[in-house]
């Protein structure tokens, strides 16, 4: 139980949320959601399964569920995705079980999902779902990040820009947008969005006993 003095809104319950980060691929998402997730307890992300080929560096059932056609075919049919889309020729999903686990335990979660996965989650979870886009600093500075990563061939790396300027139209889809420009700035704006998105009314449902007890004093 919460102690009736304290001011620190943290300790009550609170309803979890959802925190899409959305991006064109290169523009820092990965880092900032490093970042966030190394400075903040109560976040936890979500991995995604996906039918594409595993890449240099990344480990499976960390980066992502690394799926077959038929084993993702089979999460659609058994109804295990929030989300799924394809994204580059690939399927791309957000297994449920996991993420319910999450917010029964109380915890926020962080989404690495395109456009399409943004959508879906709000039309199901509505108000419980905040989206974040980043966007680089420019084109030019965007191709530069992508040929810089060294993964992947030139006409992946064409795709990826066609791709990005895709997303990128996509942009209006999102309750906050931020440009990307130094690593550190942007990951402290995207955790203050966080900080104030916690402190909503809606998601305080905890501090009904506590506003009662000071309204009690008052009196
Ligand atoms: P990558 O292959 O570079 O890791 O990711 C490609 C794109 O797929 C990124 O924009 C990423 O946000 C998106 N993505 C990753 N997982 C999911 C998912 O579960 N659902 C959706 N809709 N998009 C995803």
């Amino acid at each position: 139980m919460a102690d009736s003095t304290t001011n620190d809104p943290y300790k009550f319950k609170r309803r979890g949320l959802l925190f899409v980060l959305s991006s064109p691929s290169g523009a820092g998402k990965s880092t900032i959601s490093r970042m966030l997730l190394a400075a903040e307890d109560n976040l936890q992300m979500s991995v995604s399964a996906t039918t594409r080929p595993i890449r240099p560096g990344e480990v499976d059932g960390k980066d992502y569920h690394f799926v077959s056609v038929d084993q993702f075919r089979d999460m659609v049919a058994d109804n295990a995705f929030l989300e799924w889309a394809h994204v580059f020729g690939n399927r791309y999903g957000t297994p449920k079980a996991p993420v319910d686990a999450m917010l029964e335990a109380g915890r926020d979660v962080l989404f690495d999902i395109d456009w399409q996965g943004a959508q879906q989650l709000h039309q199901i979870a509505g108000g419980d779902v905040v989206r974040v886009f980043i966007l680089p600093p420019s084109i030019e500075e965007l191709e530069r990040r992508l040929r810089a990563r060294g993964t992947d061939s030139e006409e992946v790396i064409r795709g990826r820009m066609d791709r990005a300027a895709n997303e990128i139209a996509h942009w209006d889809g999102y309750d906050y947008v931020l440009v990307n420009d130094d690593a550190q700035s942007c990951f402290e704006k995207v955790r203050t969005i966080l900080h104030a998105e916690r402190l909503k009314r809606s998601r305080q449902t905890g501090l009904i006993g506590f506003i009662r007890g000071l309204g009690k004093r008052g009196e």
